[in-house]
């Protein structure tokens, strides 16, 4: 299936609307509207579900039922690429704080791809038989468009495909593909540590008890849960990213307060990490004789899990649709995705794969290559766009296709 001049054109112009117009996590109102009036010109069934998502059914008589995902939100980053169609949009954080708006983690390309290729699908209809579901998540970077729509309904609404596939740009080559076979990326979680003190006056320690001290010993002894705990045949990262306390040096303030995010391949990892954490927390409060330490969820991102079978169907349709030297098997990314919850939900198995966004020359220029949420993430329209068409096309008919 390809391409022809009139669809990459439309493709284009779709893409540089999209990027010109982005909105942040479960705000993706104009966005929705927009790929819901695309998909019902192409006579697709469509519903909303978890606020801002929305769901496109096409049907093409019995055969197998495929998902595809494409995550819609942009992120609160002034950007700085200097394309004609950059974005001047500013959006609300829900703690009412105005900030710019970027697609800068490329998801307008997602959304984009997955919608040239449900054109392409419903213009094509002698090719395939059966059901693509398509599903436009908000809030990936919020880890809660995937759950928003778990939890409102959306397996009991749509079909049930048999593989969920997905895919995120990345600063590789324009024109690659990357495929890992088990795990694609990290799971992460983000906590917020609230230790409590007793505040008073720097010249009188003895009537205090410092927090500052305190979260300073966590924040010390954290750090030796990577190198002393978990095996080194394992992979994990603590980063403790803010750390808040006090307003002037001869207070000794009340309570200080962290965040800090976790990253694991595994699960067994995972929960070692952070029962490790929670224990260090407590102990040193407890050593402190400060009072126990507030820990809240900030998000938590699931494991995103390729079937190696299908991951490795999926690697060897792409070797042959893209050819042999385009197309990679590699490791795990340490980024997170909330991919993996909407396949896990009814049990399926998924494959999430990467494909490029930069220009190859740029890899060779020895300059820094902008990475994703950077200000200036500026993938070049071609050949990114019609290679992650072509990837999702392919992976799809490799399940409904007709031969
Ligand atoms: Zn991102
Ligand atoms: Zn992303």
């Amino acid at each position: 299936m390809d391409l022809d001049d009139a669809l990459t054109q439309r493709m284009h112009e779709l893409y540089t609307g999209l990027h010109a117009n982005p909105e942040l996590s479960m705000q993706e109102h104009r966005t929705a509207e927009l790929i819901e009036g695309r998909l019902e010109d192409l006579g697709a069934e469509t519903f909303r579900c978890g606020g801002t998502g929305v769901v496109g059914i096409l049907r093409n008589g019995d055969g197998p039922v495929v998902g595809f995902r494409a995550d819609t939100d942009g992120l609160p980053v002034k950007e700085d690429t200097g394309l004609e169609y950059a974005s001047t949009a500013n959006g609300v954080l829900p703690d009412g704080t105005e900030v710019p708006v970027m697609h800068a983690c490329g998801h307008d390309t997602h959304v984009t791809a997955a919608l040239t290729t449900a054109e392409l699908l419903s213009a094509k209809q002698d090719a395939w038989a059966g059901t693509v579901v398509f599903i436009f998540q908000p809030g990936e970077e919020t880890a809660a468009g995937a759950k928003a729509m778990v939890d409102d309904g959306l397996w009991d609404k749509a079909p049930r495909p048999e593989i969920i596939y997905g895919q995120h740009v990345m600063p590789q080559p324009a024109g690659t593909v990357h495929v890992s076979r088990g795990t694609a990326m990290a799971m992460a979680d983000s906590w917020k540590v609230t230790v409590p003190g007793r505040g008073g006056h720097g010249s009188q320690p003895q009537d205090t008890t410092d927090p500052i001290v305190l979260a300073a010993h966590m924040v010390v002894r954290i750090q030796t849960i990577v190198s002393r705990e978990v095996d080194p045949r394992e992979s994990a990262v603590v980063t403790i990213g803010s750390f808040h306390a006090g307003l002037k040096e001869n207070i000794i303030p009340a309570a200080a307060e962290f965040t800090l995010n976790v990253r694991s391949f595994k699960p067994e990892v995972r929960e070692k990490v952070l029962a490790s954490i929670r224990r260090i927390i407590r102990a040193e409060a407890e050593a402190s004789g400060a009072p126990e330490p507030g820990i809240t969820e900030i998000s938590s991102f699931p494991q995103c899990y390729n079937d190696p079978d299908a991951a490795g169907a999926v690697l060897n349709e792409l070797r042959r649709e893209l050819g042999e030297g385009n197309v990679e098997e590699t490791q795990p990314l340490m980024g997170s995705e909330d991919f993996g919850s909407l396949a896990r939900a009814i049990g399926v198995p998924s494959v999430y794969w990467f494909f490029g966004g930069h220009p190859s020359g740029m890899f060779d220029s020895g300059s820094p290559v902008p990475s994703n949420h950077s200000p200036h993430f500026a993938p070049v329209m071609e050949p990114t766009l019609s290679t992650g068409v072509r990837a999702a096309v392919t992976a799809i008919l490799s399940r409904v296709g007709r031969q």
